[in-house]
């Protein structure tokens, strides 16, 4: 597999650029996707690799381009190389599993705030409570008959106020948040189509995308 680099208009990466050949230069990309070697192709003005005529070089997104007087930064040509990439992959078994492992902390986040957000909302209010009777415990020169009465009261008071209605709607905030968060990142590897609305077990079975013009395919144990 390659991209072809220069000034006609079939190239995958075009340099509008009159120092530019028509075909000027392609990076061919290894089996796993994992090396990429930049072959100039005899253009007139030549490729340089970090300010160097290359024939044929190993590149890295860290190397700069320049072809003919076109310069082309690192990750500029690296973007095209993977959205290149990326249209000519069909297996996204790996990347589904990662979405699977999204779903499932989704999930048992969800989980938690549910069980857990009373417990939460309540939390503060106790640690009031108890610095106040704390408080009216350590003042000198009470008398016993107004210290106790005034802890209890105070006991009282801290654990009567409600803040389930606050706390119910605070939820909810933050369970639309994750759930936002989510489906934003719950989409289709390759295309970017939606898969939320259905189960992560939906999509494994199914291994393909909803979108029809879009040919990802995953194969999930
Ligand atoms: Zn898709």
């Amino acid at each position: 597999m390659k991209l072809t680099i220069g000034r006609h208009k079939d190239n995958d990466l075009v340099l509008n650029d009159n120092t530019v050949s028509g075909k000027h230069a392609e990076v061919k990309i290894s089996e796993n996707f994992k090396d990429f070697t930049l072959v100039d192709l005899q253009s007139a003005n030549g490729s340089k690799v970090n300010g160097r005529k290359i024939a044929s070089k190993k590149i890295t997104e860290k190397d700069s381009f320049q072809f003919g007087n076109s310069k082309v930064a690192g990750p500029v040509l690296f973007k095209t190389l993977n959205n290149h990439i990326k249209q000519a992959r069909t297996d996204f078994s790996a990347e589904f599993t990662t979405l699977l492992g999204i779903e499932s902390q989704y999930k048992s986040k969800r989980r938690n705030l549910n069980k857990n957000y009373r417990l939460l909302a309540m939390l503060p209010r106790l640690l009031i409570t108890i610095g106040i009777v704390v408080v009216i415990y350590l003042i000198p020169n009470l008398g016993t008959e107004l210290r106790y009465p005034l802890m209890i009261g105070a006991t009282l008071v801290g654990s009567t106020i409600s803040t389930l209605g606050i706390s119910e709607r605070k939820k909810e905030e933050l369970l639309d948040k994750l759930k936002t968060r989510f489906q934003l990142e719950f989409v289709c590897p390759k295309c970017g189509s939606e898969f939320y609305g259905k189960e992560g077990f939906f999509w494994k079975e199914k291994k393909t995308c909803r979108n029809k013009n879009c040919n990802a395919t995953w194969h999930v144990n």
